[in-house]
C-alpha cells in the first residue's frame, strides 16, 4: 500500500505568501529556521499582481493623459493632438506589474525546500494538509487574502465580465464598459478608464462613493466622478444579455456595454481551508472570531492576518497584522498590539481619502468640523487644481483631532498627515503651532484646523485662528 501522507512536524507554517504572509515570514525567521511557507497561485502577492501596484499604474497614465486638458489655460497649445495608446498603457502596466512581482516571487526561491507551492487545508488547529503531505505545526498562521466577488448569475456572461484579475491583462480596452462597484477600487478605476477614453458608466446601490461618509464631500466626490462617467447610484445594479453585449441597469436609464468591471467587493479566502476542523464558531459568512490586537483565534495556536479576515483590506494592515500574527505565535503569551489610526486612500481626482473616525460614526453634538474648500486656495489655483473640500472633525470639548474626510488635491499626503497628528493624539491647536510653508496645499489643511479651533473653548493661542479674517486665503 503506498501511503498517501508523510507526517512532519515543524514550529509554525504560514499560509498565504501575500502582503501579510511575507511580513509574517519577515518575523518569524528572525526566531527560527523551524518554519514553512505554504502558497497556492502566484508568489507575486496580490498587491503587486494586480492590487495596488498595476491599478495605480493605470491610473497614473490616465491622469498624465487628462492633463492635457488643462494645458491651454497654462498657455500650452496643441493638446487636441494627443492621443492615448490604450495598448501601449497597458503594456506598460504590465511592464511594471512584472517588475513589482518579481521581488516576492524570488522569495520562493529563496526558501527552497521550505517554501511549498499548493493549496493548503487545516486537519485541526495543529495540523496542516497540502500536496499530499500531513504536517504537524505547533503554531499556524493563516493569511490567504481575499478574491473578488462575482455573484454566480453573472459568470453567464463569460469573458465580458472582468474583474481586477482579468483587467490588467486586457490587450486593449474596450470601447464602453460599466463598472459595478464604486467603492474605493470601483471608483479610482471606473475614472482612470474613463479618462483614457472609454465610455463608462458607473454603478453603485449606495450613494456613499469610495468608503466616503460625509455628505458634503460625498457631493464634491459625485461631482468630480459625474463628470468623467454616467453615475448610475442609489440602486443596484443588474446585468442582462443584450446580443452578445451586456445591458446594464440600475438607477437612470440602461447603459449598453460590451464589457462589465465587477468590483463589488472582495471575498476571504477561506471557504476551502477547513475552518470548521478548528472546533470553533463561525459566524454566516464563515469567519471565525479573531482578537483585532493579537490576531488570534478563540485562544488557539492559530492566527488569522491581513484580508482573509475580513476586517480592514488595505495593505499596511494586512502587513502590519502579519507581524502581530507572527509575533504573538512565536511568544509564549499573546501580546495585545495597539492598531493605527485608520487611513483609507482612493487615487481618483482629486483624490479622496479618510483619516480616523468617519463622519457616519460621530456624534455631531459633541463634534467640532472645519473645512476648506480649495476652489480658492491659492496654490491650488496655480496648478488648476483647485476642486475639493477637506473637513476635519475634532472632539468639541478638548480639540483633539478625531477624524477626517476629503476630496482634494493631494489628498494622499494631507490625509497623512492628519494621520500623523492625530496618531499622536493632537488637537487642532497643536497642529497649528507647527510650521506650514507657503505656497502650498497644506495651507488649505490649516485653514480648516483653524476653523475647527475657532469651535473649542480652550484652543486660545498665538495662531490667526483667533484673528478676524482679511479674506486673503494665504493668510486665512
Ligand atoms: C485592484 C486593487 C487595488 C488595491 N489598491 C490598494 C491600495 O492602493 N492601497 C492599499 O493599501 N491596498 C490596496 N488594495 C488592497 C491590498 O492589495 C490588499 O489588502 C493586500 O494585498 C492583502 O494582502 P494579503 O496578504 O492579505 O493577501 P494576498 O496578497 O492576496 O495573499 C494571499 C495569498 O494566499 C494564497 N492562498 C489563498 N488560499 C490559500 C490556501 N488555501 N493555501 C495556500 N495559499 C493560499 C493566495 O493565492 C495568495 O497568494 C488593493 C486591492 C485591489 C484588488
Amino acid at each position: 500500500l503506498r501511503k498517501s501522507f508523510t507526517s512532519e512536524q515543524v514550529e509554525v507554517v504560514i499560509i498565504g505568501a501575500g502582503t501579510a504572509g511575507l511580513t509574517a515570514l519577515q518575523a518569524v525567521r528572525k526566531a527560527t529556521d523551524d518554519f514553512l511557507v505554504i502558497n497556492g497561485g502566484h508568489w507575486g502577492t496580490t498587491c503587486a499582481a494586480s492590487g495596488c501596484m498595476p491599478s495605480k499604474a493605470l491610473i497614473e497614465a490616465a491622469k498624465a493623459y487628462h492633463r492635457r486638458h488643462d494645458l491651454a489655460a497654462f498657455g500650452v497649445s496643441g493638446a487636441e493632438h494627443l492621443r492615448a495608446d490604450i495598448p501601449a498603457v497597458l503594456a506598460r502596466v504590465r511592464h511594471l506589474r512584472d517588475e513589482f512581482v518579481a521581488g516576492p516571487r524570488k522569495v520562493r526561491d529563496e526558501l527552497g525546500p521550505r517554501a511549498i507551492s499548493g493549496w493548503a487545508r487545516l486537519a485541526g488547529p495543529d495540523r496542516v494538509v497540502v500536496e499530499g503531505r500531513e504536517i504537524a505545526a505547533r503554531r499556524i498562521i493563516l493569511a490567504t487574502g481575499s478574491s473578488a466577488i462575482v455573484p454566480g448569475p453573472w459568470r453567464k456572461f463569460g469573458r465580458r465580465i472582468l474583474t481586477t484579475d482579468s483587467l490588467f491583462e486586457l490587450p486593449d480596452l474596450p470601447r464602453r464598459m460599466a463598472v459595478v462597484g464604486l467603492g474605493p477600487v470601483g471608483a479610482e478605476l471606473a475614472q482612470a478608464i474613463a479618462r483614457l477614453g472609454v465610455e463608462v458608466a458607473g454603478y453603485d446601490e449606495s450613494r456613499n462613493l469610495a468608503g466616503l461618509t460625509d455628505p458634503e464631500v460625498l457631493a464634491v466626490l459625485r461631482e468630480a466622478l459625474g463628470r468623467d462617467l454616467d453615475l448610475h447610484v442609489g440602486e443596484p445594479a443588474r446585468l442582462e444579455d443584450a446580443h452578445g453585449a451586456i445591458r446594464v441597469g440600475g438607477a437612470g436609464d440602461d447603459f449598453i456595454a460590451e464589457a462589465v468591471l465587477v468590483a463589488i467587493g472582495r471575498r476571504p479566502n477561506l471557504g476551502d481551508l477547513g475552518l470548521e476542523s478548528l472546533g470553533v464558531p463561525l459566524d454566516d459568512a464563515g469567519l471565525p472570531e479573531v482578537d483585532p490586537h493579537t490576531m488570534q483565534i478563540a485562544g488557539l495556536p492559530v492566527y488569522l492576518a491581513g484580508d482573509a479576515n475580513g476586517r480592514l483590506p488595505i495593505l499596511h494592515e494586512a502587513a502590519d497584522e502579519g507581524y502581530i500574527a507572527a509575533s504573538n505565535a512565536l511568544a509564549e503569551t499573546p501580546k495585545q498590539f495597539c492598531r493605527r489610526t485608520g487611513l483609507g486612500i482612493v487615487f481618483c481626482s482629486p483624490g479622496a481619502a479618510r483619516v480616523g473616525a468617519r463622519h457616519a460614526d460621530l456624534d455631531p453634538d459633541a463634534t467640532a468640523v472645519g473645512q476648506v474648500d480649495f476652489s480658492n486656495q491659492g496654490r491650488a489655483r496655480t496648478a488648476e487644481k483647485n476642486e475639493g473640500v477637506l473637513r476635519i472633525y475634532a472632539d468639541r470639548a478638548s480639540g483633539k483631532l478625531v477624524g477626517a474626510e476629503m476630496c482634494a488635491p493631494a489628498a494622499e499626503h494631507l490625509a497623512h498627515l492628519l494621520a500623523l497628528a492625530m496618531q499622536q493624539d493632537l488637537s487642532a491647536r497643536a497642529m497649528l503651532g507647527m510650521p506650514f510653508y507657503h505656497p502650498v496645499l497644506e495651507e488649505g489643511l490649516r485653514s480648516a484646523l483653524r476653523a475647527v479651533a475657532r469651535q473649542v473653548s480652550d484652543q486660545a493661542g498665538s495662531d490667526l485662528a483667533h484673528c478676524p479674517s482679511l479674506n486673503i486665503p494665504a493668510l486665512d
